[in-house]
């Protein structure tokens, strides 16, 4: 279960956001739960969750390894600040910062090397999905981090559908719309496929989280709203 605070939140905001899920955890569930804060604020929430079994990751990382890359973040300096995970390929980075494919596949490479586990996001634009090219975008988007990762990589990592269409909009894929794309994933990873988690976002909440969950495909949930909500958040991690 991973939680993706996006730009949100500030120290004090977070520090009363964290305070409740602290109040709130009840040892570790049947996931392993991972909270993304924005740069900034990783130390202070590794800080505040230390003694819990809840891991901090990483929205974004840079490509580079290191150098003369202004506002940058490398992957050892987040491995130095505890973070165990990383998000690659957000679609609003894809979109919004105009990351290639390419770029993604670098930033899974750089993840990598410095130990964290890339959280590799693909997913497809309403347009692609209304013309039935869903597959096909899936497809390129894997395809490039495959061109310079070998597949028995990703046993160190976890893959995540976030159909363009459905983040923050409230709009969930049908259980049917993402077990295809998640078996399509699993195709795509050969032998490794089945041992792989695939975690399902967009517009994931409480009331929709278990139904989610029962589909033998789904691993998890990346969540963004509902990872900003104590009570919700929680509420899906139990759900889990
Ligand atoms: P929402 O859960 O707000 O739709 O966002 C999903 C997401 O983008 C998580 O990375």
């Amino acid at each position: 279960m991973v939680g993706n605070w996006k730009m949100n939140g500030n120290l004090r905001e977070n520090a009363v956001l964290l305070k409740a899920i602290v109040a709130g955890w009840h040892g570790q569930r049947n996931a392993d739960v991972v909270i993304c804060p924005p740069f900034p604020y990783l130390a202070h929430a590794a800080t505040v969750l230390s003694g819990l079994d809840i891991m901090i990751g990483a929205q974004t990382v840079s490509e580079y390894e290191k150098g003369a890359y202004t506002g940058e973040v490398s992957a050892e300096m987040l491995a130095d600040l505890n973070c165990k995970f990383v998000i690659i390929g957000h679609n609003e980075r894809r979109r919004m910062q105009r990351e290639s494919d390419l770029q993604v596949a670098e930033k899974f490479v750089q993840a990598q090397q410095a130990g964290l586990i890339p959280i590799l996001c693909v997913g497809e634009s309403l347009e692609d999905r209304e013309k039935g090219m869903h597959l096909q975008t899936i497809s390129r988007q894997l395809d490039a981090v495959f061109d310079l990762v070998d597949k028995s990589m990703f046993s160190n990592a976890v893959l995540a559908y976030e159909p363009v269409w459905a983040v923050g909009t409230g709009k969930t894929a049908t259980p049917s719309q993402a077990e295809e794309v998640h078996k399509y994933m699993r195709s795509q990873l050969d032998e490794i496929g089945e041992d792989v988690r695939i975690l399902y976002g967009g517009s994931v909440k409480a009331h929709n989280a278990e139904q989610l969950f029962a589909l033998s495909d789904i691993d998890g949930a990346l969540l963004g709203g509902a990872s900003l909500d104590a009570d919700e958040f929680l509420a899906i991690c139990k759900a889990a």
